[in-house]
């Protein structure tokens, strides 16, 4: 079992807020790793080379690079990517411009052939990778410490986990006392959940509108948003889970 860490701690004060504990610290980290990236390390080489590597971020996490203001880091980064991108193109047009060479390309698998193979990052988007690391430290902490009262009370007050980060914490769990605990509390937050989406579906109804709606009256909206957990986190995650 893990010492408890800042990774502990960090999960007994996110679980009171809003939506899913997981999703919320990992967009709190990934804006600080942009953040990181944009003003502190533009001009570093291992970053550069990370960033050639994988062309860019993907469209998620670029679309959230925007968002900050320093546009001359951004404008450095992306200059370093159209660079590699650009080379690696020349280089296999100047092979391919051998005699008989573009024929050959066009008939060749373009799938294989090195012009088409240039554009295709090396390495996954940083953003994304590094996502992946501190999602699986956070799930590790959680599914190691649940059965301490300080996360277990925090975690059954909140709005739960997410289906994927719920999901990931039950693959986690090192013996069926985790695992159980785990699937008690997510069930009794989704079955609430639930009763809610009932009650505001029955208030709704033309025969009970004189009932004031409560609470449930956005549970529809927290439902739809918090099960498929936070955009910025699934959003770049077509097809992997
Ligand atoms: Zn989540
Ligand atoms: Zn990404």
């Amino acid at each position: 079992m893990q010492e408890k860490s800042f990774g502990f701690y960090d999960l007994v004060e996110t679980f009171p807020k809003p939506g899913c504990a997981i999703c919320t610290l990992l967009e709190a980290d990934t804006q600080r790793l942009l953040d990181n990236i944009l003003y502190e390390r533009v001009t570093d080489p291992p970053t550069q080379t990370r960033f050639r590597n994988s062309r860019g971020l993907c469209s998620e996490h670029a679309h959230q690079l925007t968002t900050f203001s320093h546009a001359l880091g951004i404008a450095i980064l992306y200059e370093a990517v159209l660079d590699k991108t650009l080379k690696a193109l020349e280089q296999a047009e100047k092979e391919a411009g051998s005699p008989g060479g573009w024929a050959r390309w066009w008939n060749a698998a373009a799938a294989n052939d090195p012009l088409v193979a240039a554009l295709e990052p090396e390495e996954s988007c940083m953003i994304c990778a590094a996502q992946d690391d501190h999602e699986s430290l956070y799930i590790s902490i959680l599914t190691d410490h649940i059965t301490d009262d300080r996360l277990e009370t925090a975690y059954r007050a909140s709005d739960g986990l997410c289906r994927a980060h719920f999901q990931m914490s039950l693959r986690a769990a090192r013996d069926a006392a985790q695992a159980r605990l785990l699937l008690d509390i997510q069930r009794d937050i989704w079955g609430r959940l639930r009763g809610e989406l009932r009650e505001f579906a029955r208030k709704y109804d033309f025969k009970h509108v004189d009932e004031k709606m409560g609470a449930e009256g956005d549970s529809w909206r927290r439902a739809a948003l918090h099960f498929s957990g936070a955009r910025s986190i699934f959003g770049s995650r077509r097809g992997k889970r």
